[in-house]
């Protein structure tokens, strides 16, 4: 890169060579002025144009003297001034670069300080302390040394947000990240990996029992009550402890292992439990999982199912849900209920997302191939709700697929979007710019009021299936049910019933005038291959075929 100086030189140079231009014509003139006012003198005096009456005329004039130095101070002047002008000049154009370059830096480094730190506590999340992990282990490996991951969580502190609330609960997580960052060495690396989950990397740890240590004195530190306003509040923490290489060689490996010590320490009752292999047998199931789903996902151990929905104004399917399941080599298949949440957990939904939409845009594409013109709902976490690349990422890979915006739908939960309502907000309405559509998945078991929702960008909803499941036997989910369909309309949204099982269902359904219907009775969620064996033989049809 050219530096300052280099710059400046620069600048002057082009900056002077343009003024003199100017100087050069100053000159010219002042030349020609001299000669002209000296044909002019030699005239007057010897009545003719000679060169001997204009050597003459040179001779005895003295104002044709001072007149002959016009052109000299012309020069002079014209470069000493340009020569000002232009350093000036470029000084200024330095200092204006110098400053945006500053600026751009600032910027660069505030991104990616955002995009390696926890919000809330200014902590690294997760990302950052994967790398630190690994460079860590890098260095361990070389010089032969130990070091720890310490994973802290605590028992009850769910049941201190649902008391006191979002707002406190935050509050009380900054205080419990102070104390940490308090307690620590320089060279460790205090991380916040989800809501109450922390963790802490010790890249060298001296003693043999050097993590059980500190353990022992974070404990003590989270022992003492922590004050908000004029409460005073106990946690009771638990602490995971897993060593490299005692107990794995990567992050990972290490992470989920100390996560799961974490786990049994908070299942039962003990402060803090260094990872034994033996506590994989009593470790919950979902934490053996959570460290096997990276691989699912990047090994393509999903798969994506469909669920078609009927249109009852045209008794046409014109539009599937994607539904992902996990093809597990022991477990067999496992459901979204199951593993969603742990992606959630472990910082995988991210990439569990991309992974869903780039597939469900892809069978999209086969269809439309097909001539089948069906659209396709896929499901978003709560997390991807605050994701502000979302948005992007949707528009590149339906640009990827060449799939035009109108055929995806995005279903998102009430609950997901109380998280951070203007983040949201600013998410779905972009999205909705887009041109895709976006429906309220499990309409009903939130909190959220349908007026509301008519203030979003949304188009539809889904009455959940434990309302429409329930119709048959429970009068009051009847009037639910058609009371939400008939408010929905009022707003200007359509509205789709879930958990449609049996045929008297879909009838009483049609009677309210719902729109669309998706359950068992029409099409349990199916591999795009038996869909297209379905599609052939089903009641009803399919778009465009
Ligand atoms: P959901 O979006 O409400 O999906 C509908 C669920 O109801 C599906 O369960 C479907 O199999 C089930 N269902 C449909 N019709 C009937 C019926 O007639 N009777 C009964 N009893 N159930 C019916 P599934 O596939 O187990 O999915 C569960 C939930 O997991 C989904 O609920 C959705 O919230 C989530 N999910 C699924 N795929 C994804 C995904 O790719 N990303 C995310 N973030 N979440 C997903
Ligand atoms: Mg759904
Ligand atoms: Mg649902």
């Amino acid at each position: 890169m050219i530096n300052t100086s280099q710059l400046l030189t620069e600048n002057v140079r082009l900056l002077k060579a343009r003024a003199n231009k100017f100087a050069v014509y100053g000159v010219i003139v002042a030349v020609i002025a001299v000669i002209l006012a000296t044909l002019l003198v030699s005239y007057n005096q010897f009545h003719e144009y000679s060169y001997e009456a204009f050597i003459e005329a040179q001779k005895t004039n003295p104002v044709l003297w001072v007149l002959d130095g016009m052109p000299y101070i012309f020069a002079f002047w014209g470069q000493h001034s340009s020569s000002i002008m232009a350093y000036e000049a470029g000084a200024l154009i330095v200092d204006q670069t110098n400053e945006l370059r500053a600026h751009t830096t600032t910027l660069e480094q505030k991104a990616a300080h955002e995009a390696t730190h926890d919000a809330l506590t200014d902590l690294p999340n997760r990302i950052l302390l994967g790398d630190r992990v690994q460079q860590a282990i890098h260095t361990a490996q070389r010089d032969k040394y130990q070091l720890a991951v310490l994973i802290l969580g605590f028992n009850d502190f769910k049941k201190v947000t649902n008391t006191l609330g979002r707002y406190d609960g935050e509050r009380l997580l900054k205080q419990v990240a102070a104390r940490l960052q308090g307690i620590i060495r320089e060279v460790d690396t205090v991380a916040r990996l989800a809501d109450d989950e922390f963790a802490i990397l010790l890249p060298k740890v001296g003693y043999k029992d050097g993590a059980e240590r500190l353990a022992k004195k974070i404990l003590t530190v989270m022992e003492l009550p922590f004050e908000l306003d004029k409460l005073s509040l106990g946690l009771q923490t638990c602490i995971g402890i897993a060593k490299f290489p005692e107990h794995g060689e990567d992050m990972d490996v290490l992470l989920q292992r100390a996560d799961i010590a974490m786990y049994t320490g908070i299942k039962n009752n003990i402060d803090c439990i260094t990872y034994d292999p033996k506590l994989d047998k009593h470790s919950p199931r979902h934490l053996t999982l959570m460290g096997e789903l990276r691989q699912a996902i990047n090994q393509g151990k999903l798969v994506l199912y469909y669920q078609p929905k009927v249109h009852l104004d045209t008794n046409c399917i014109r539009e599937v849900e994607a539904l992902v399941r996990w093809d597990h080599e022991t477990h067999g298949i496992i459901g979204p209920d199951e593993f969603i949440p742990l992606a959630e957990q472990s910082g995988l939904i991210q990439p569990l997302t991309i992974w869903v939409l780039n597939e469900a845009l892809g069978q999209c594409r086969k269809w439309n191939q097909a001539g089948v013109n069906i659209s396709v709902s896929v499901n978003l976490s709560a997390h991807s709700l605050l994701d502000l690349e979302i948005p992007d990422m949707v528009a590149g890979m339906l640009a990827a697929h060449e799939i035009p915006s109108s055929q995806l739908v995005l279903e998102i939960t009430e609950t997901a979007m109380m998280a951070d309502m203007d983040r949201t907000m600013e998410i779905l309405t972009r999205l909705s710019n887009m041109g895709v559509s976006l429906s309220i998945d499990d309409f009903g078991t939130g909190f959220s009021s349908l007026s509301y929702l008519s203030k979003l960008p949304v188009s539809e909803i889904k009455i959940d299936k434990s309302f429409v499941m329930e119709m048959a036997e429970d009068k009051n989910n009847a009037v639910i049910v058609r009371t939400t369909i008939d408010l929905a309309h009022n707003l200007g949204l359509t509205v789709v019933a879930e958990g449609v099982e049996t045929e008297d269902l879909m009838q009483r359904l049609q009677e309210m005038n719902c729109d669309t219907l998706q359950g068992y009775y029409i099409s349990r969620p199916i591999s795009a291959v038996d869909f297209d064996k379905w599609a052939s033989t089903a009641a009803w049809k399919i778009n465009g075929s």
